[in-house]
């Protein structure tokens, strides 16, 4: 071999060696011994890869560890995962994968702001309906499945966006599959530490791994997480293919990263958030705290049901307006004001005056996102250092 081509060369592919950390796999393809092991590995006679698009070893050994977390403590049910390019490409993908035109998707409407454009502006115009109702409401939800015979999909999340309002996992899952539709539940907010859906019964999971799962906020990614390994492969993972929705093994190595720490991460937001949600109760500028953890909470009977703890999110309504919310936020010396949620440091948002700008206040109000509402994503530091901040937002106040 000449000079210029060593330097062109690979690796030997063929060095076996046991890394203690797993690998990025940094390749966009994968090479084969022979055109048979190539024919074969192909048509899935033999297991392998062949190109990233279709699978990578660092993104299925992430996406193996979350279809494991969801289903952990039933050893009967056989989940399997698929990582995705976003929290986005997660539901986008799901959703092409399982429906089509004349299909609907019976869902709530305090859905994660991009979830509901993607069903209202992608969906609709591709002939995919959605029907926006109160879930809560079990009898409402049955009479919608006898008169809409086309549902195909319930769809939730809970605890959902800002107010942490819960659903019934077991029943609403129950309705769905006594009336032949899948269900899925947007599993971000708790994660599967805190909420298992599938061992209560739902079809399907989907996560914005950016949040808590990766937890540090450094890489964007999605995962489908689904009891029926058949849909799964033939279905959504042939979705993800062709759309090429799939996760780049750097985002998945981050992600695994972060998800090592997930339980310890876990239980000290949890009891940050009680601790906090605790102090704004009792905080004579607070007109209401929507924290699931708290006896006062409407769905707090719900929660407990279904999830072992109540999670980091939580929302509090000012007792004054818009004005009062951003002088509130202006003051904030230690949170930090960014739109995202799941990381360790605790983040702040003034959803009237950033991520529902745009939603008509008569839907945000219907929904208790009032002028005066901020959302804490409550972070793992000293929980006094958060509170001392807190009440630095409230000074001045009258
Ligand atoms: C952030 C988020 C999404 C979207 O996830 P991306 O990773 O930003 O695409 C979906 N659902 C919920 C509940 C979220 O918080």
């Amino acid at each position: 071999m000449n000079i210029d081509s060593i330097c062109v060369k690979e690796f030997d592919p063929k060095i076996t060696t046991a890394p203690h950390i797993l690998p990025i796999y940094a390749t966009s393809s994968f090479c084969f011994d022979n055109i048979d092991q190539g024919i074969e590995i192909f048509n899935n006679i033999e297991s392998g890869n062949t190109y990233s698009r279709y699978s990578n070893p660092t993104v299925d050994a992430v996406a193996a560890k979350i279809a494991q977390l969801e289903s952990h403590g039933s050893p009967d049910i056989q989940a399997d995962a698929i990582l995705t390019s976003s929290g986005m490409s997660a539901i986008s993908t799901l959703a092409i994968g399982i429906l089509q035109a004349g299909d609907a998707i019976l869902t709530q409407e305090n859905l994660y702001g991009g979830t509901t454009e993607l069903f209202r502006g992608l969906l609709e115009p591709l002939g995919i309906t959605t029907i926006f109702m109160n879930l809560r409401d079990l009898q409402a939800v049955e009479d919608a499945f006898h008169k809409h015979s086309n549902i195909r999909l319930l769809y939730f999340e809970t605890p959902s966006n800002p107010t942490l309002a819960c659903l019934p996992i077991r029943e609403l899952a129950e309705l769905a599959t006594r009336h032949g539709a899948l269900s899925c539940i947007d599993n971000t907010f708790a994660t599967p530490y805190l909420q298992q859906p599938l061992r209560l019964g739902v079809d399907l999971c989907v996560h914005s791994t950016t949040k808590f799962l990766n937890g540090h906020g450094n890489s964007i990614a999605g995962a489908i997480v689904a009891k029926d390994k058949t849909l799964l492969r033939k279905k959504i993972w042939n979705a993800m293919k062709l759309a090429g929705t799939n996760c780049s093994p750097f985002e998945a190595w981050l992600t695994h990263n972060g998800l090592k720490t997930l339980a310890v991460r876990m239980e000290r937001h949890c009891k940050n958030a009680q601790t906090i949600a605790e102090y704004l109760e009792n905080h004579p500028n607070v007109a209401k705290v929507n924290y699931p953890g708290l006896p006062s909470h409407a769905d707090h009977a719900i929660a407990r049901a279904q999830m072992s703890d109540f999670g980091a999110m939580l929302s509090f309504e000012l007792k004054g307006g818009f004005d009062t919310g951003v002088a509130f936020m202006n003051r904030l010396r230690f949170c930090t004001l960014a739109p995202t949620l799941g990381d360790t440091d605790t983040l702040v948002l003034h959803p009237a005056s950033s991520s529902h700008l745009r939603v008509p206040p008569e839907v945000r109000l219907r929904n208790g996102i009032t002028d005066g509402l901020i959302r804490l994503s409550v972070g793992i530091e000293n929980v006094q250092d958060i509170i001392n901040d807190l009440e630095g937002g409230f000074s001045d106040m009258p």
